[in-house]
């Protein structure tokens, strides 16, 4: 799951794989929990199923080349489908609430751009990679 996760794997955080796993099962789990994250989700999966195969419906009754340009809609159209799909869920679910969970168990990490926050003076009070304001790290 490591090469997924680019953020846990840091070395700066040092983050045993043990724990990395534990923290990956979690964030799926908050994830699927979200009602309205997994209804997202879910939206683009159908949204895109029925352009796929209303395409083709419509294609099958436009006659000349039919077949040809149905194999083109699904060879190029679903791998354009799977990485729009891929990104919405990682950008919009899985790091954010990746980074929400490295921040609770006590992994000083900017939730907005993932910088490394350890070892920064205590009056840096914005991430010095995208200025969002620290939020402090209340357990550990
Ligand atoms: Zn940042």
């Amino acid at each position: 799951m490591s090469f997924f996760n680019p953020i846990m794997s840091d070395p700066q955080l040092a983050i045993p794989k043990r724990v990395q796993t534990d923290i990956a099962r979690a964030v799926s789990q908050k994830l699927m929990g979200q009602g309205s994250k997994r209804y997202l989700f879910f939206m683009c999966f159908m949204l895109t199923g029925i352009i796929l195969i209303g395409s083709t419906l419509y294609l099958l009754n436009a006659g000349n080349n039919a077949n040809l340009y149905i194999i083109l809609l699904w060879s190029i159209g679903l791998p354009i489908a799977g990485v729009i799909q891929a990104y919405i869920y990682l950008h919009f679910g899985y790091i954010p609430q990746l980074r929400r969970e490295l921040h609770d168990r006590g992994y000083d990490i900017c939730l907005n751009c993932s910088y490394v926050l350890t070892n920064l003076p205590s009056h840096q009070t914005d991430c010095p990679e995208c200025g969002t304001q620290r939020t402090p790290i209340t357990a550990h």
